[in-house]
């Protein structure tokens, strides 16, 4: 039998320790605020950006919000952020991605400081994650540290496989599982046989971004798998980037979709608020 990993309790279990944390900061009389800004109003965002809020208000972290129009220009972004990197009652900047076409997203990852990178994307940040310097982490990978970790599951040693490579998940996921002392390999899509690779892992980290394309034939008998993808069906459904039903049979323990990976990558972002660069 399999175990569900349960990301919905995990990442509830973070937020109420975070809570208590907060509140014995604000006992100290250390204040902690996010600044999150939404450039437009893309509906997901809209939705991503909330969440954000509520977790915040939940936890007690002060949240300024900065919804500003689509046609706000570069310019004016980045002096928002010029600005808010100043503060020091701020101490964490976000900015919703996507931002519109006419904004370059380099500039704007890179204008914020980082010593207030709570996202963990800005080139400092992903420099000290591989040199084992302390910093911001990005927060998908980190909440998948934190599920393997509170379910039991040692990294240490075992074989791990990450399915996709990108800035935001595969990479900061291989560098976090090497910091583990996990065996990591990174496999993308210019990968020769696939299969034959994932197959190999004890734990596999499934970041591709195709709906269900990993089905039992990508993995070995008791692995642990971890689905990252998101995506909603034809009826409006949540699934991963895993076939759940196809896998679990042949697995010790696998993550849900929804409340597997998703919950935990709000929980990792309260944390990295809530702890700083440490
Ligand atoms: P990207 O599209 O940026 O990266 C996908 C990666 O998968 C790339 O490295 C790509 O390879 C690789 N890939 C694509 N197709 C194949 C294939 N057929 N075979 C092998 N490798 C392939 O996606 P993200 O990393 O941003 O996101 C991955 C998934 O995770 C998405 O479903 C996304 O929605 C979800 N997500 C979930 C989050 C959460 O909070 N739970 C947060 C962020 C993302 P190559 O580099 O060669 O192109």
């Amino acid at each position: 039998m399999y175990q569900v990993i349960d990301g919905k309790k995990i990442s509830q279990e973070i937020k109420d320790e975070l809570k208590e944390k907060v509140a014995a900061m604000k006992a100290e009389g250390v204040e902690r605020c996010l600044a999150v800004i939404q450039v437009g109003s893309d509906p997901a965002s809209s939705v991503y950006v909330n969440n954000k809020k509520k977790a915040c208000e939940y936890i007690g972290i002060k949240s300024l919000a900065y919804e500003l129009p689509e046609e706000t220009t570069e310019e004016e972004l980045l002096e928002l952020i010029g600005s808010l990197n100043a503060r020091e009652d701020v101490n964490g900047i976000l900015v919703q991605l996507p931002v519109p076409e006419h904004i370059n997203e380099d500039k704007v990852l890179l204008a914020i400081s980082p010593k207030k990178d709570v996202d963990g994307f800005h080139p400092v940040n992903v420099g000290n994650l591989s040199i084992g310097r302390p910093g911001y982490v990005s927060c998908t990978p980190a909440g998948v540290i934190q599920l393997l970790k509170r379910s039991g599951i040692e990294i240490a040693g075992k074989e791990c496989v990450v399915l996709g490579r990108s800035n935001i998940v595969g990479k900061p996921m291989a560098m976090l599982l090497l910091r583990e002392n996990g065996t990591v390999t990174v496999c993308h899509s210019r990968t020769r046989d696939l299969r034959e690779i994932t197959k190999r892992a004890d734990i596999l980290v499934v970041a591709v971004g195709r709906p269900k394309m990993v089905d039992a034939g990508y993995v070995k008998e008791g692995a642990v798998v971890i689905d990252v993808g998101i995506h909603r069906n034809e009826n409006n459904r949540l699934c991963g980037d895993v076939d759940f039903d196809s896998v679990a049979p042949h697995v010790s323990a696998i993550t849900p979709v929804p409340g597997g990976v998703g919950p935990m990558t709000i929980a990792m972002l309260m944390n990295n608020c809530v702890e700083g660069c440490r």
